[in-house]
């Protein structure tokens, strides 16, 4: 597919500093969002540095990969794990950076193919024949609440650790990376988003928006914004939107 892609970072009512990221490369098919994390301009390093080494690791030319998904999961997992030893590196060498990490979510698209690969609480959605599904599930403490049945998706929502991601790029040197790909339906509406998104508004609101601005990345993007700055913009806020088109 080629996708209609529009993109937008804000830093939202709160913070001082943005330090999400986010990469639009329409040639090559490759969209991401990162959002760092850690004092002393370390979160903007880490986010800056994951997206850089994305860039730089994923091939130009797509058209090896198209025909395996599989191959194209692996180098966006390895495109990862060189952005984690990048931020685990410059972590030794400047003690004011300790602690600096980021999330990540990314989507290439491959034909008629997405592949999609996330580490932490930053997320990928899908709007298909209305309906809004999460593409990912977060790596943080409240979501591994939620699957033991321990708390709601609300309760998690307004829990007072819901920032606490379980993993990250910049933590450890050994990165899972979780991955998965599936089949482009004509119509299809992708978003990614960081948590600055997810945590102002709910699943329904945001499905309520990329509905009302179907066919439209840029205005989805920018009602998603409003939206999550009206609701008090705690947080730097980062979308994606991608449109598939209708044929
Ligand atoms: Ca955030």
């Amino acid at each position: 597919m080629k996708p209609v892609a529009f993109g937008m970072t804000d830093v939202g009512k709160c913070r001082k500093i943005n330090q999400d990221e986010l990469l639009i490369d329409e040639t090559r098919g490759l969209f991401a969002v990162a959002d760092g994390m850690g004092g002393h301009a370390a979160g903007e390093v880490a986010s800056q540095m994951a997206i850089e080494a994305l860039t730089e690791a994923v091939p130009d030319d797509d058209g090896k990969l198209a025909g395996d998904p599989d191959a194209a999961a692996r180098w966006l997992a390895c495109a990862f794990r060189e952005g984690n030893r990048m931020i685990c590196e410059s972590v030794m060498t400047r003690g004011e950076w300790r602690g600096m990490g980021t999330t990540i979510v990314a989507l290439l698209t491959l034909g008629d193919r997405v592949v999609i690969g996330h580490v932490g609480d930053s997320r990928a959605y899908l709007l298909r024949d209305d309906a809004l599904q999460r593409l990912t599930s977060d790596h943080s403490y409240v979501n591994e609440q939620v699957k033991l049945g321990l708390l709601t998706d609300d309760e998690a929502q307004r829990h007072p650790m819901r920032n606490i991601v379980t993993r990250a790029l910049g933590n450890r040197t050994d990165l899972e990376v979780e991955l998965r790909h599936h089949d482009v339906h004509p119509g299809d509406v992708y978003l990614l988003c960081s948590d600055g998104l997810n945590s102002m508004l709910h699943d329904e609101e945001i499905a309520g928006m990329l509905r009302d601005n179907a066919g439209n990345p840029e205005q989805a993007c920018q009602a998603l914004v409003a939206a999550a700055n009206e609701r008090g913009g705690e947080d730097n806020i980062t979308v994606i939107v991608l449109q598939a088109p209708e044929s």
